[in-house]
């Protein structure tokens, strides 16, 4: 009897969780089970703000996908996906054409740039191994060039980030760490140095504890962040960003550095293959199908789940798409056994710690506030805790953190 033939895309947190519980739960002769990612690698998404200021090398928050997959049971493609035929059970790669009979898509986010002018063309985003990279090498290439020019331009050493949520704070936090090392390594005055967020709320990280935020906050600010709160970005150009002021005033930022950290949206692909969606992301079905078809799980970033007491979608998380995929491999077990009754997802939320650099954190883990060095630790914990979710003890022991005090 042919085998069900599984495809997965995408190897972050939810496809790599969903992989490597999926060959525990079914026999070689059972499933198929073939795994699409762009890379080679797995990359640890909630570090790559560190790498991106380059607190860590980048090489520290990846790891080889064939470490942690079973390669009797899990075939490997290294390949980009185009799109995907749900009518046609059929995904396209760059490199060909793949059938599937169930389908799980965990492509992950893509920035979210609310249409603001100039965005994709001059700001960097957060958002994998790649870009990490060159925000780090576009940073320092600012910091070396400063005193090899006669006359000095000082927006060179102003670094703008936009957004002050998540991922925004995380970012300022590696980054205050890492610019007084980078004005030693360059022989550039500190005082020079401009580190500016910029966001539209009314708050910072909205959400969140205000004892908190304004521990996070005052952190920041005495490491040299200046906040602009309420300060909507109308354009980025080659030479920094334009804000509005009042009603009909605009000010100019000028900045050698932009790097946008204000929201994500679900991959596109969601949008091209035609799946019923809200910016890129499938409001899926309890049991994690896409509405319209039975085969096809959509979990991670690219899903939509609404947190019924308070009737808004949960922001998407690592700790989602992890819990996502642990169901996800159930759910998919039960369909290769011939089971109709399949699991209903829920988030199990344990908590939030935001870093502030490896040293400092807030948070709320288990219903209880953290900040400072217990957070930090915190948040360590929860780094390695992800490791092993994937690779077990031997994935900890190779990438993690145990920088503890
Ligand atoms: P990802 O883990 O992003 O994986 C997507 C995978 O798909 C990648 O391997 C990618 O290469 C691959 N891919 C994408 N497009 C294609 C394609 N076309 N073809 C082939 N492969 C493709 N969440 C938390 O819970 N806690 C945190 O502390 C936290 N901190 C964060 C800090 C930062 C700087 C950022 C950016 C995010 C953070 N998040 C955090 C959010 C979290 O990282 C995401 O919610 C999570 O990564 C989503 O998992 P995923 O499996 O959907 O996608």
């Amino acid at each position: 009897m042919r085998k069900p033939k599984v495809v997965v895309l995408g190897a972050g947190y939810g496809g790599l969780m969903t992989v490597t519980r999926l060959q525990k739960l079914v026999g070689v002769n059972e499933a198929e089970i073939v795994l699409v990612n762009k890379n080679d690698y797995h990359y640890e998404t909630t570090w790559l703000h560190e790498a991106s200021a380059g607190t860590l090398h980048h090489d520290r928050v990846r790891y080889d996908i064939r470490d942690v997959i079973d390669r009797n049971k899990v075939e490997f493609i290294q390949a980009t996906v185009e799109d995907i035929h749900p009518s046609e059970n059929k995904v396209i790669l760059d490199s060909g054409e793949i059938e599937y009979d169930y389908l799980v898509v965990a492509l992950g986010a893509e920035p979210e740039t609310f249409g603001i002018q100039g965005l994709k063309e001059h700001a960097f985003s957060i958002s994998n191994v790649n870009s990490a990279r060159q925000i780090r090498e576009h940073i320092e290439y600012q910091f070396a060039t400063y005193n090899t020019e006669e006359e000095k331009k000082d927006e060179r050493l102003t670094i703008v980030v936009g957004g002050a949520g998540f991922t925004g704070i995380e970012f300022l936090g590696e980054l205050v760490n890492r610019v007084p090392e980078l004005c030693r390594e360059y022989d550039i005055d500190f005082e020079k140095v401009r580190i500016v967020c910029v966001e539209a709320a009314p708050m910072v990280l909205p959400g969140f504890d205000p004892e908190l935020v304004k521990y996070a906050t005052a952190r920041l600010e005495s490491k040299g962040v200046e906040f602009r709160i309420g300060t909507a970005i109308k354009e980025v150009t080659a030479d920094g960003i334009i804000v509005a002021k009042g009603e009909d005033e605009v000010e100019e930022i000028k900045a050698g550095t932009v790097v946008w950290a204000a929201g994500v949206r679900g991959n596109s692909i969601i949008e091209k293959a035609g799946f019923e969606n809200m910016r890129a992301r499938v409001k899926v079905n309890p049991d994690l199908r896409a509405p319209g078809y039975d085969n096809v799980f959509i979990i991670g970033d690219c899903s939509l789940i609404i947190n019924e007491e308070i009737n808004r979608p949960y922001p998407p998380t690592a700790q989602i798409a992890m819990q996502q995929g642990e169901v996800c491999a159930r759910n998919l077990a039960a369909l290769i056994r011939g089971k109709e009754e399949l699991e209903t997802f829920k988030p199990d939320i344990k908590g939030t710690v935001c870093s502030l650099g490896e040293d400092d954190a807030i948070g709320i883990v288990f219903g209880k506030k953290l900040m400072g060095t217990k957070a930090a630790f915190m948040k360590k914990v929860v780094d390695n805790r992800a490791l092993y979710m994937i690779g077990g003890t031997s994935l900890v022991f190779k990438k993690g953190k145990f920088n503890f005090f």
